[in-house]
This record gives structure tokens, C-alpha cells and sequence, in this order.
């Protein structure tokens, strides 16, 4: 292998995948290939339409924006940051329906974010308790008519927290590992934009050696592979034929690694680099390397843990907001910072934060976390994926709209009309009068209308982690 170009395989053409690509061609490496499961680019950072409106659908923080996070570098220097409108100013609404003071919340949200932000160790408790023991001492200093609009926007402020870490609950988070967070600045909101990221990462980069709809099932990383060079080297995206026994010929080329694709392509490597998601190497590490990753790695692609958040867009006639306003929150009167936690029956109660999009200024986007989204997950017809790594756009109309709408109608000989209706659509067509059709597009029309047999949908049971024995000892008799 010494002194020839490497050859590098990276899974994955998420933004991890990609900048190690790119990295890989910046010092020269001009042998890599990128195999990406899916038919598109970007993994988790992922955009798609809403009306006329680019969302994204995965992320839209730069989480640090500052000269420290190469994400901001980059999106920086091609003036893709120049182009984010301001996000405009903050409104915060109780409960009850009315409007809290904007400079009381905005203070009180400071102090909660200084109190939760606080990155202590070796204490053994939770972020909860700490949290809840911190601002119980403020709470304790204030008159009495100041407690509870207090503690409901410190209670904000830890509901916002759930978010930021997808958790679904501040006790179930070790305030000894949130030292190791490294906070790089303030979080950027770059809604619409992120995606532009994935492009940046993608300019220079032969097109062909970026094979999509590979999904790589196999990683055979400790053999020799080898494969005879041909007169006429293969088009990138033709499969090597690759041969497991070493040949005599000088002009074979060895190689370490093997890797096998669901379609039954095996492209032949000196290294890969694997960016596929945690989630996917939960689903995958047992059968995806061979030999299986030493004992210490499975032990610990088992025990690490991710959050879950999912985005949920509403769409409204008209802005109820004023023009200015960029985010609404929600403060619950009766929230208390020890009550921080999910609870998927209560989860409108965990939809706290609402971004306005822009420049579609009558939709508002919120993010909740797992337990929520359980709970959401009955809004559509799919069944539920915990384990999914995107975000779809699924649409689900009112039951009721107030007013009516202009239609193009389309007659049953092919004229338009323009009509007002009760539902919002662009067209609707009148059915075609039957008994003016010839027998056999009467007949084919008539087929179309029998019954189909919809297949039946497995419902998937969603767990809780409700233990009935950590509770027993209230109504057992001792
Ligand atoms: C809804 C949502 C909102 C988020 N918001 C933010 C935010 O605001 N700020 C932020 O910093 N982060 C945010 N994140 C997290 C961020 O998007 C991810 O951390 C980041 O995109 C991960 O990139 P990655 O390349 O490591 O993994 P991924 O994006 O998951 O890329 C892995 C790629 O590997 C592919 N793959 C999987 N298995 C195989 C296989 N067997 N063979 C070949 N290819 C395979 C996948 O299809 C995928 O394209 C958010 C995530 C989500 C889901």
C-alpha cells in the first residue's frame, strides 16, 4: 500500500460524511467515494416546501455561532449568513390568553438560562434537581405577587431546555456530563438557510465519486481484497469485481477493506470512514462489521443514548401575531421549575415555543421531543418511527374554515367557472355525466369506482416507562 494513493470509502453523506470528504480532497486524498443509503444528500440537515416556503426539516441552529464552530466559518465566508432576515422581537403569552410583559419575561428568562446553564460536577444529581433546588432560592427572595410569574418562566426556561437536548425530562440528565458540553456562543437561527450548508460542503466534489441509493450492509475491514486492473479502469459507479484470494500478478492491487452494498456492489478500500447515525448503528453495528468492532465499541454504540425531537409546522389564514414579532412562547401559569418533565398527556402543554417562518409570515413552527411526539404521531395516518432519522412534511387540513374560497371549477365538458367554496383548493373538477360516455369508458370508469381492499395496518404499540412496582408501595400494606 505504501506510497500509492490511498483509496477511502465514507458512509454517509450526511454533513459529517461530507466534510470528510471534502477535508479528505483538501489534503489531496483524490481517491474517495461517498455511499449514501438514501437518494438524496444532507442526512439530518434536510429542507422541503411548504407553499412557496423552503423549511427545514432538520436542523436550522448553528448551535455556537462564533469564530470557534467551522459551521459558522463556512457559512460566514460565502455570505450565506448576510442573507438571514432578523429574527424580530419576542412575544410571550400566558395561559389564560394574555399578553405578558415582554421586558419582565425577557429578564426573567435571562436569570433561568444563567441557573440552567451552570455547568457543575461531581455533585450526582440530575439538572432537575438542580435546577429546581437554584431557583427555588430566587423564588424564595421575591414578594409574594412575583413568586408565580417567576417560577412559570423559569419553568419556560427548563421546557425550552428539554428541547434543546431532546430529552423528556430534566431529572433523566447528569449534571457531571453537562460539564463536557462545550459552549462555542449563542444559538444562531438560520431558518431556511441551513441548507445551503450541504452545498458548500458539496462544491468541488466530483459528482461521480458520490453514489447514492448504496446502502451499504457489509463492512468486511480485516482481509485482503484484491482486484485486477483492468486496461480500461470502471466507471465510478460500475462495482469492482473483487476476489478474496491474493494474486501473484505484481499489478494486483490489495486492499483491507471490502465494502458490500445492499444491491450486491462491493467497492474495495484502504480505509472507510462510517458517519452512518448512532440510531443506525444500534439497528446495524452487529451485522454491518466483520469482524464484529471490539467488545469495548459495541458496549458503548449500546449504552450511549440520543434525544428525540420532532418539528411541527401550522399554517394560518392570516397572522394572528403583529408583523414585527419573530417567536411566540407560551407561559403556563401553574409551571413550576420541579415540574419539568414531558407528559404525553398533557403534551400542548410542551409546545411552548413557536418560531414565525419566514418569509411565509402566517405559519409558525414548533419543535417537541419524544414523548410528545408519540402523542402527535395519532395526527397522521403512518405509523409512528422512533428510530426514523427524518423529518417528513405530512398535511392535515381543519374540519372547519371561516369563510369561503375562490375555486377554478372545471365543468364536465372541460369549461371553467370561478366559484367561492368552503374548503381552500386551487381546482375542482365535476364528475363526468356517465350515461354521455362510450361503453367501454363507461366501463373503465365503473371499475375504478370498486371498492379496494386496503391493506391492513399494523399499529404499532408506543412504550411508556411507567413502572407500576416503583409506585406499589402506596397501596401495599406493609
Ligand atoms: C429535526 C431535527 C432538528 C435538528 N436541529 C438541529 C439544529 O438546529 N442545530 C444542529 O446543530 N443540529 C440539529 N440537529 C442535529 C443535526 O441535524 C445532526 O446532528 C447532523 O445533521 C448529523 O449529521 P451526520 O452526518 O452525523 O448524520 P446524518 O445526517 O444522520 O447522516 C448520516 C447519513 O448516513 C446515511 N446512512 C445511514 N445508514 C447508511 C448505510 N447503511 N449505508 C449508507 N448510508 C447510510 C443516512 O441516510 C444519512 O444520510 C437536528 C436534527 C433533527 C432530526
Amino acid at each position: 500500500m505504501a506510497g500509492r494513493n490511498p483509496s477511502i470509502v465514507v458512509v454517509g453523506a450526511g454533513v459529517a460524511g461530507l466534510s470528510a470528504a471534502k477535508k479528505l480532497k483538501e489534503y489531496g486524498f483524490n481517491d474517495v467515494t461517498v455511499l449514501e443509503a438514501s437518494e438524496k444528500v444532507g442526512g439530518r440537515v434536510a429542507s422541503a416546501t411548504l407553499g412557496n416556503t423552503c423549511v427545514d426539516t432538520g436542523a436550522q441552529y448553528i448551535h455556537g455561532a462564533s469564530e470557534k464552530n467551522p459551521v459558522y466559518c463556512l457559512l460566514k465566508k460565502s455570505g450565506v449568513l448576510n442573507q438571514v432576515p432578523e429574527m424580530g422581537t419576542e412575544a410571550f403569552y400566558s395561559n389564560k390568553g394574555h399578553k405578558v410583559d415582554a421586558d419582565f419575561a425577557r429578564r426573567a428568562y435571562e436569570a433561568g438560562e444563567g441557573i440552567i446553564q451552570y455547568r457543575g460536577f461531581n455533585t450526582g444529581k440530575s439538572l432537575g434537581e438542580h435546577y429546581a433546588e437554584k431557583t427555588q432560592g430566587v423564588i424564595d427572595s421575591l414578594q409574594d405577587d412575583e413568586k408565580t410569574r417567576m417560577q412559570s418562566v423559569f419553568a419556560l426556561v427548563g421546557k425550552d431546555m428539554l428541547i434543546d437536548v431532546g430529552a423528556s425530562d430534566l431529572h433523566r440528565i447528569s449534571l457531571d456530563s453537562w460539564q463536557y458540553y462545550i459552549d462555542m456562543g449563542d444559538s444562531l437561527n438560520i431558518a431556511g438557510f441551513m441548507f445551503q450548508l450541504v452545498d458548500l460542503l458539496l462544491e468541488g466534489f466530483p459528482k461521480e465519486c458520490l453514489l447514492l441509493k448504496r446502502e451499504v450492509s457489509k463492512i468486511k475491514w480485516d482481509g485482503t481484497f484484491s482486484v485486477a486492473p483492468s486496461p480500461t479502469p470502471p466507471a465510478h459507479d460500475e462495482p469492482l469485481p473483487a476476489h478474496t484470494e491474493a494474486a501473484s500478478d505484481e499489478k494486483v492491487r490489495q486492499y483491507p477493506v471490502c465494502v458490500v452494498c445492499e444491491n450486491g456492489e462491493e467497492i474495495l478500500a484502504d480505509h472507510v470512514i462510517v458517519t452512518i447515525s448512532l440510531g443506525c448503528l444500534k439497528a446495524r453495528a452487529s451485522s454491518l462489521f466483520i469482524p464484529s468492532l471490539p467488545t469495548e465499541k459495541m458496549e458503548v454504540i449500546d449504552k450511549l443514548c440520543f434525544g428525540n425531537i420532532a418539528k411541527i409546522f401550522l399554517e394560518y389564514e392570516e397572522a394572528f401575531w403583529e408583523n414585527e414579532v419573530g417567536s411566540i412562547s407560551l407561559i403556563y401559569e401553574d409551571d413550576t421549575p420541579a415540574s419539568v418533565s414531558t407528559n404525553k398527556m398533557q403534551w400542548l402543554k410542551n409546545m411552548q415555543y413557536f418560531s414565525v417562518l419566514r418569509p411565509k409570515e402566517r405559519c409558525l413552527q414548533a419543535v417537541v421531543t419524544h414523548r410528545c411526539l408519540q402523542a402527535t404521531s395519532t395526527f397522521r395516518t403512518s405509523t409512528f418511527q422512533s428510530d426514523s432519522n427524518r423529518t417528513c412534511v405530512v398535511r392535515f387540513g381543519r374540519q372547519k374554515y371561516q369563510r369561503m374560497y375562490p375555486v377554478l371549477l372545471v365543468r364536465p365538458d372541460g369549461s371553467t367557472i370561478n366559484i367561492r367554496h368552503k374548503e381552500p383548493k386551487r381546482i375542482m373538477k365535476m364528475p363526468v355525466d356517465i350515461t354521455t360516455l362510450s361503453e367501454e369508458e363507461r366501463k373503465i370508469r365503473m371499475r375504478k369506482r370498486e371498492p379496494k381492499r386496503a391493506a391492513k395496518q399494523k399499529l404499532e404499540d408506543f412504550e411508556d416507562d411507567f413502572k407500576v412496582d416503583d409506585y406499589s408501595k402506596f397501596w401495599k400494606k406493609k
